[in-house]
């Protein structure tokens, strides 16, 4: 069951499923939108039907630490570079995951403004010194997980970087 949109008396709302209850907010004001969606996903998971890892859930892919940044590890970055065996951070391009990353692919480690910084400087990067093919990975990747975390929740900067680099 996913969230879906609604409307009450001409006012825009989330509700979960179908029979759930539909939860407004005043249209433009984002922070409303997110607890309206919030709200939405809380009676999902009391209905007992949330399965998918909800991004939203996870307020510090928004707000990272300094310490969260500290000391990337290879899979936070879009473009790993190795000198032989060896990982390179400063070498490295396109960090986009909190340092707790394990899963490249995992959404719930997404550190959101690098992510936006990623998308929106994509076609800047220069990917000399890259093996041939880690430009269209790396874009491919980044465009995953822009897709899962609008999936989950609203972000107009993440949306237009995303539809930039697409060229919509
Ligand atoms: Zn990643």
């Amino acid at each position: 069951m996913p969230v879906l949109r609604c409307e009450i008396d001409g006012k825009p709302g989330f509700k979960w499923g179908q029979q759930g209850k539909c939860y407004t907010y005043t249209s433009g004001d984002t922070s409303g939108s997110k607890r309206a969606r919030q709200k939405a996903i809380l009676q999902g998971i009391a209905i007992g039907d949330y399965e998918e890892d909800p991004v939203e859930a996870r307020e510090q892919v928004d707000k990272p630490t300094a310490a969260q940044r500290r000391d990337l590890p290879a899979p936070a970055f879009a473009a790993i570079f190795y000198d032989g065996d060896e990982f390179l951070r400063s070498k490295s391009k396109l960090p986009h995951h909190i340092n707790t990353v394990r899963d490249p692919n995992a959404n719930g480690t997404v550190d959101v403004p690098r992510l936006r910084n990623a998308l929106a400087r994509f076609n800047q990067t220069d990917f000399s010194g890259f093996p041939s093919g880690t430009k269209e990975k790396a874009r491919a990747h980044l465009e995953r997980h822009a897709d899962a975390v609008l999936r989950g929740r609203e972000d107009a900067d993440l949306a237009a970087a995303l539809a930039a680099l697409r060229g919509e």
